[in-house]
């Protein structure tokens, strides 16, 4: 047995088998070889076997996505048939006689930074398809297989770390827990696993040579331990703690279709964070008065071409609709930093939380905004869907942004497309929108606080520095006055604020929220019951 310890980051327990998930950037190593035929020979035998799992995934996609989703892969196949990339690759192994995943490797850079340098954003986009492939051959030269999430049975998945889109694209059913060994609190995937209600332990010093997949772990996330091919009396305790908070889940499912109402009547609306249409089971299950916050930057990643409008409106319209008459807050893309996609090409940054992420990519690329607006207005007219804008720092920026929405609308009408304007409202999560709260409460129809950025850029805390997490106090005093004076701003304009960063979800907290007029908390859907258990046990004005 093998016993180590790491940060929580969801509690929770679980019991069962390992996947290790090798990273899908792999480290080739550069090697000399004898025989160049040998090296080009298991290249054809990883470009075969390439074709035949793209073909799989092709005809996966056409039953789950649609055909015209599918393509994708067979763009990747054309591309690993391609005559230039193939030459190119054959000619580095047999000139410098070296191993064929270095060549590959090497290629697809070079082949990634021309298609990245091309003035087509078609052609641009290419550049992730590329190293797409390439990794996909690297990965079958070395023997490491993808895992298919459709032939395994629920597992703890054990990584080096995660990255947002790797986690966005697993089967949740499939998951019991995360072990990795880097990782942030304060991360999205991180956020993603407390999103779906997954024990997950990050900063765990595993040695990931010596754990294989198909071994047995525990993971405990109240004590923030993991034991590999754990003992009897380990996996009998771990049984005990499951079925422990079995019965305390189902406890709480006396609280649904209750008031979220203090001992002495004061009432607050407790929604829920979501990435995606998927997320809204959880969402209802929950009971959640609505969603709080869509991170629909999750429809942008994973992925290696921009959604089209049909398919963000497809998303957005069932969206609502699943929520029936409830609000659905989507929040506009909120790309850069952590979350990446490679197809936008966004470059490397010295300070990528404080770079070109967000609104400020929006604002820049209003034709990217603009597809986006264009499938919220048309979706807004089937549901209860408000707009929700990232990162704002002024005034000036909601005001170029209702410009851009003007714009979206005069091209709706003109094509007479039918759409509805909905509220939109912003999220405050930068020290200078908290300081012009009072004038941005003029201009919007509500306030979100996003209280992980908040906390980063208010305390000058990099939310992704694992070595900085003991630093990462939401708590501080700053930041809580800073809810307080952007609940009082709001109110004194008539309009409401909520909270949907982490802390909304805080349990120490719901009082102080409470007593501070805060309108709504949105939390992860496992968190609505628990927040509303803790808010019908408060009487605010009581002491
Ligand atoms: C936040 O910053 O608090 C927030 C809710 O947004 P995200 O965590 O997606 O940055
Ligand atoms: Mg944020």
């Amino acid at each position: 047995m093998l016993k180590l310890s790491g940060k929580s980051v969801y509690k929770g327990v679980a019991l069962g088998p390992v996947v290790v998930l090798r990273p899908r950037d792999q480290q080739v190593k550069r090697t000399k070889v004898e025989d160049a035929d040998a090296e080009i020979d298991r290249l054809e035998k990883a470009g075969e076997k390439a074709m035949n799992q793209l073909a799989e995934l092709y005809n996966k996609a056409v039953e789950e996505v649609g055909e015209a989703s599918a393509a994708i892969f067979e763009v990747h196949q054309m591309m690993l048939e391609d005559g230039d990339y193939l030459e190119a690759i054959h000619n580095i192994i047999r000139t410098e006689k070296i191993n064929a995943e270095y060549a590959v490797a090497r290629t697809g850079d070079n082949f990634a930074e021309m298609f990245a340098g091309m003035d087509d954003d078609y052609m641009k986009a290419r550049a992730a398809d590329v190293k797409d492939i390439s990794n996909r051959l690297i990965r079958n030269l070395m023997g490491k297989e993808d895992v298919d999430f459709n032939s395994i049975e629920p597992s703890i998945i054990v990584a080096d770390d995660l990255s947002p889109s790797e986690t966005v694209q697993m089967d949740k059913k499939k998951i019991l827990a995360f072990v990795t060994v880097h990782g942030s609190s304060n991360s999205h995937t991180s956020i993603l696993a407390r999103m779906m209600n997954i024990p997950a332990l990050i900063g765990v010093p595993m040695n990931l040579e010596e754990i294989h997949t198909g071994m047995q772990a525990v993971v405990d996330g109240f004590l923030g331990e993991v034991f590999f091919e754990p003992s009897e009396e380990i996996c009998c305790r771990a049984e005990g703690r499951i079925k422990e908070e079995l019965e305390k889940q189902q406890l709480l499912q006396n609280l649904k279709g209750k008031e979220n109402v203090t001992l002495d009547g004061k009432k607050i609306n407790i929604y829920a964070n979501i990435g995606s249409v998927g997320d809204i089971g959880y969402a209802l299950e929950n009971d959640a008065g609505g969603i709080g916050l869509f991170r629909s930057e999750f429809l942008y990643i994973g992925r290696s071409d921009f959604p089209t409008e049909e398919e963000q409106f497809q998303a957005y319209k069932q969206a609502a609709q699943m929520m029936a008459e409830k609000k659905v807050i989507i929040r506009t893309l909120d790309i850069g930093a952590d979350k990446q996609a490679d197809y936008f090409n966004l470059g490397k940054e010295d300070n990528p939380a404080m770079g070109y992420r967000a609104i400020r990519i929006c604002l820049k690329q209003t034709d990217i905004f603009k597809v986006q607006l264009r499938a919220l207005l048309r979706a807004a007219a089937y549901g209860n869907i408000s707009i929700m804008y990232p990162m704002i720092t002024s005034v000036e920026e909601v005001l170029r942004i209702y410009e851009i929405v003007k714009e979206v609308q005069e091209e709706l009408e003109k094509m007479q497309i039918p759409y509805r304007l909905p509220e939109q409202g912003i999220m405050i999560e930068t020290p200078a929108a908290v300081m012009v709260s009072d004038e941005l409460a003029e201009l919007v129809d509500f306030f979100s606080i996003g209280t992980n950025d908040l906390t980063q850029y208010t305390l000058a805390i990099d939310r992704q520095n694992e070595r900085l997490d003991d630093f990462y106090n939401p708590h501080h005093k700053a930041i809580l006055k800073m809810i307080g004076m952007v609940v009082d701003n709001a109110h004194r304009c008539g309009k409401w604020a909520g909270i949907c960063g982490e802390l909304g979800a805080d349990l120490e907290l719901t009082e102080e929220f409470l007593r501070m007029g805060v309108d709504e908390l949105s939390v992860s859907p496992s968190m609505v019951l628990k927040v509303r258990q803790s808010v019908r046990g408060i009487t605010v004005f009581g002491q």
